[in-house]
């Protein structure tokens, strides 16, 4: 049965990961992998996820299943932490949320969802997006359209261009929408944007699906979920997908959330029947640990203001990084882009060759599209970086 199959390439990031760790030089520096690293290139555990983790250890009583939706105050804490408490869709009853393994199976269950609902459903996304939207998207049967997003030259968003292409959207089209922190490039819309957007999608019929997997690590948790909150006020239907990988670094606990926002509640439940169907018969039920321990955090005032704490700590450092990285980078260029954007990532917009003299002469790593991880920058490693950049540019 298998003799027939070939052996796939290896997926880019790994590869990359591969070469930096066989890489023997000390000064060398990982600007590829999307978790955040701290000061000394560590992805830490959260003091407050290693306190919960303690408590849980100490008073968890049972490994029973927890059933296809997951635990039901975990869903119930991350609606209010992405909607904000008192949304009025909280309030009027239509929202229902579930536990996903990570971002990744609230993408998937979302698209596997949106496949009931629509046999022909057409998805559109941005041009960049994440590498995996597509596969978690097209890999459930849906059919996939970009629209133009970056504005390549200037590596912010072209928003006329963005407009342009989802005008020529059909009723019922699907959105997907990066809540904040647009991976790979960083450049997210401004509230006025989000507003117009809004407008266009209740204007043409369409349904946002909104992939939120940075909250707080942006501005802060309010400001990074404007759009959601926004559109989840005045559209009778949104979809989010949240993840708890970046803002909780739980990464390898696969923890997140998927959000149908219905028109009204009894419409609510029947599409969240649906959904948990699919579920079923998908992975039948989520993980627990990840979610008892954002669970316990948002549950326990304590927990939560350290977290908030350590949170805001991360997203300062990322915006002090941007600055610092961009002013190191101003003879090289204009570079100030990369103050503007939000987030972990950012385009340095050179090209594959100027990214292989880099890695093979420099020791600095990327990946091929020039993105980076600023997070992966630190005091220490980052002016050394602006001057090979330079000196790679002058050539
Ligand atoms: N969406 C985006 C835009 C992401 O960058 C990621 C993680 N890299 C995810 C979703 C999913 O994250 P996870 O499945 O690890 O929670």
């Amino acid at each position: 049965m298998f003799e027939h199959l070939n052996t796939l390439p290896q997926d880019p990031i790994l590869g990359l990961m591969k070469s930096f760790r066989e890489d023997s030089r000390t000064d060398k520096v990982d600007l590829g992998v999307g978790v955040y690293r701290d000061e000394a290139g560590h992805t830490p555990i959260m003091a407050a996820v290693q306190s919960a983790q303690q408590r849980l250890l100490e008073t968890e009583a049972t490994k029973a299943y927890i059933g296809p939706a997951g635990a039901e105050g975990f869903n119930h804490l991350i609606s209010q932490l992405i909607l904000g408490a008192g949304h009025p869709a909280l309030n009027d009853q239509r929202v229902n949320t579930v536990q996903t393994p990570g971002g990744c199976g609230a993408l998937r269950m979302a698209a596997e969802f949106l496949r009931l609902c629509k046999p022909d459903a057409t998805v559109w996304v941005s041009t960049p997006t994440w590498a995996n939207h597509i596969p978690l998207l097209g890999g459930a049967g849906l059919t996939i359209r970009e629209y133009p997003y970056l504005d390549t030259a200037t590596l912010s968003v072209d928003f006329d261009a963005m407009m342009a292409a989802l005008e020529l959207a059909d009723a019922g089209d699907v959105v997907l929408l990066h809540g904040c922190c647009h991976n790979p490039s960083g450049a997210d819309l401004s509230p006025d944007q989000w507003t117009a957007v809004t407008d266009l999608i209740e204007r043409k019929g369409l349904l946002p699906f909104i992939d939120i997997a940075y909250q707080g690590l942006g501005e802060g948790l309010d400001q990074d979920a404007h759009g959601v909150r926004l559109m989840a006020e005045r559209l009778p239907e949104v979809i989010v997908a949240s993840s708890c990988s970046k803002n909780f670094g739980l990464y390898r606990e696969r923890t997140g959330a998927l959000m149908l926002i219905a028109a009204n509640a009894q419409q609510g439940r029947a599409a969240t029947s649906q959904l948990l169907s699919a579920i079923r018969s998908h992975y039948s039920m989520p993980p627990a640990h990840g979610a008892a321990v954002v669970e316990l955090i948002l549950d326990t005032p304590a927990l939560t203001q350290a977290w908030h704490h350590e949170l805001d700590a991360m997203c300062r450092r990322i915006i002090e990084l941007r600055s610092a990285f961009s002013e190191a980078l101003a003879p090289a260029g204009d570079f100030s882009f990369i103050e503007r954007q939000r987030g972990m990532f950012s385009f340095l917009g050179i090209n594959p060759q100027q990214v292989k003299i880099l890695r093979d002469e420099f020791g600095i790593y990327m990946l091929d599209s020039s993105r980076i991880n600023i997070a992966g920058l630190s005091a220490n490693t980052l002016s050394r970086v602006a001057h090979a950049l330079q000196e790679v540019l002058g050539r």
